[in-house]
């Protein structure tokens, strides 16, 4: 470990991360908090870098409910939850912050810094903006199939961010299919600022969440599955289930997963995973990509080793552009 790293810096709590690097870009942005996201953010810290972890809450992964694993080096019988919570715990010891979110959208950009104008990353997430130099991409699997007609119509009628497309809908009606716990959130705000909200959501997980809905909020609210998207050729003009039909103008889907092609446009897909190269690369510049979500097999060896090398090569990368801008005569 680089022994002139100051690993003891106290970390920011995740408020004043939030804030500042809604101002000013982190290093390293990791998305997702399971075991390849920790070890990206673990080394990107080892490197010196600024590295805010957005996830969801890592203790309601799949893995944290798992009850022994028997093949993770030196963590012989322990429990998922024991693993990650280890892995948490190292992460934030480092310096790392977690900040609890659902990255909805992230767009390539140009970030203006005190030292000039570099090239970098806006990410959405809840009602704020997390700005990054780099981005390395750790979701997990994605464990939900598109609705016929949602991957047609993205961008056309189909959004994954009430904060970032509400307004395009504000006197219309929309549908939201709420099947995590800040969606009822999300369709909240949307009736807020004037949208006709037909609300989706089963009962039992308003129980597990633990939400009562607020009365006269929603036109709507149903319990429906078997979800069609239906359009026009150029926009949606309802939302389908079963025999039934509502005409809608936008279909909000709020799911824990969001595929990696609608949380960052062009990038590039090998099936339903990520494509990668071997210094974990994706097609974007800056852009990289660690575990599940490039591919099988699906373990946390092969999730620790890709983050170690995702992080190595975010750290390269934001090198070689200040190395560029400096010869070109620009210091970021
Ligand atoms: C029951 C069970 C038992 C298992 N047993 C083993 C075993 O014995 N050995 C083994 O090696 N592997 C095992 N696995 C597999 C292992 O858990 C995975 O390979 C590993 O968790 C992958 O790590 P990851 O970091 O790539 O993704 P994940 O652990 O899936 O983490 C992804 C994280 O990203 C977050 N996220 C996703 N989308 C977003 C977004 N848009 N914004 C913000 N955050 C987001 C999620 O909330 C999650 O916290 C098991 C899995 C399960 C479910």
């Amino acid at each position: 470990m680089n022994k002139n790293v100051n690993l003891k810096t106290p970390a920011l709590s995740p408020e004043e991360a939030a804030d500042k690097y809604e101002q000013e870009p982190v290093d390293i942005a990791v998305i997702g908090a399971g075991p390849a996201g920790f070890s990206a953010a673990i080394n990107a810290r080892a490197r010196g870098r600024s590295v805010v972890i957005l996830s969801g809450d890592y203790r309601s992964s799949y893995m944290y409910r798992a009850s022994e694993m028997n093949n993770v080096p030196g963590l012989l019988g322990r429990s998922g939850a024991e693993i990650l919570d280890v892995y948490h715990a190292h992460a934030e010891n480092l310096g790392a912050v977690l900040i609890l979110g659902r990255a909805l959208l992230i767009m390539p950009t140009s970030l203006y810094t005190e030292a000039g104008e570099i090239p970098g990353f806006q990410i959405a997430y809840g009602n704020r903006i997390l700005s990054a130099r780099s981005v390395v991409l750790a979701t997990g699997a994605a464990t939900a199939a598109p609705f016929p007609g949602e991957e047609e119509y993205i961008g056309r009628g189909v959004s994954y961010c009430a904060t970032c497309d509400g307004m395009l809908y504000r006197q219309k009606s929309v549908a939201v299919i709420a099947k995590t716990k800040d969606a009822v959130e999300e369709a909240e705000h949307l009736a807020r600022i004037g949208c006709e909200v037909h609300l989706f959501v089963s009962p039992s997980d308003l129980t597990r969440w633990g939400i009562q809905l607020p009365e006269d909020t929603f036109a709507e609210v149903q319990n429906a599955s078997g979800f069609r998207v239906e359009g026009d050729g150029s926009a949606v003009t309802a939302l389908a289930f079963g025999d039934d039909s509502i005409p809608v103008s936008g279909i909000f889907i709020l799911r824990a997963s969001i595929s990696p092609s609608s949380l960052l446009a062009g990038l590039a897909l090998d099936g339903s995973y990520i494509a990668a190269d071997k210094s974990q690369a994706t097609n974007i510049p800056g852009v990289y990509a660690a575990g599940d979500c490039t591919g099988k097999p699906l373990q946390v060896a092969k999730a620790l080793g890709e983050g170690l090398v995702a992080a190595l090569s975010a750290d390269s990368f934001i090198t070689e552009t200040d190395k560029r801008l400096s010869d070109s005569g620009v210091h970021a």
